[in-house]
């Protein structure tokens, strides 16, 4: 068995949980989303459970049905980490920034509601 680090985890990444790790098999870089549990380090203490404000480790067998993906993404993380990376970000698609017109999906974002007139267009004089 292990303790496996799940979706809430995404984005937070306060690291409470390392902190109080005996055995330090939490792990993540700057490039990564959330943090993972090394499945062949972790000696099942629990101690990191409660102080991840965020609810996002549980044992293995205790996961959400939803969130039962991310046993095999933690292990997956020390096997190849782009790998893992890329199912979070499909789990999770980045936030777009404001000013980013491409959407999640690929598409453009809306024009904004047409003002009665075509742009470049005079306004009719009546
Ligand atoms: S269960 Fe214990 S050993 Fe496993 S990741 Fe949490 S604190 Fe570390
Ligand atoms: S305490 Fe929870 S939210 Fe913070 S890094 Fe650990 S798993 Fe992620």
């Amino acid at each position: 068995m292990t303790y496996v680090i799940s979706e809430p985890c995404v984005d937070v990444k306060d690291k409470s949980c390392v902190e109080v790790c005996p055995v330090d098999c939490i792990h993540e870089t700057d490039d990564d989303r959330m943090l993972y549990i090394d499945p062949d380090e972790c000696i099942d203490c629990g101690a990191c459970v409660d102080p991840c404000p965020v609810d996002a480790i549980y044992a293995a067998e205790d996961l959400p049905a939803e969130q039962q993906v991310y046993t095999e993404i933690n292990s997956l993380y020390f096997k190849d980490r782009d790998a893992a990376r890329r199912r979070v970000d499909d789990l999770r698609p980045r936030p777009r920034l404001p000013d980013n017109p491409v959407q999640a999906d690929g598409s453009r974002a809306k024009a904004p509601a047409a003002s009665g007139h075509s742009v470049g267009e005079a306004p009719v004089r009546r």
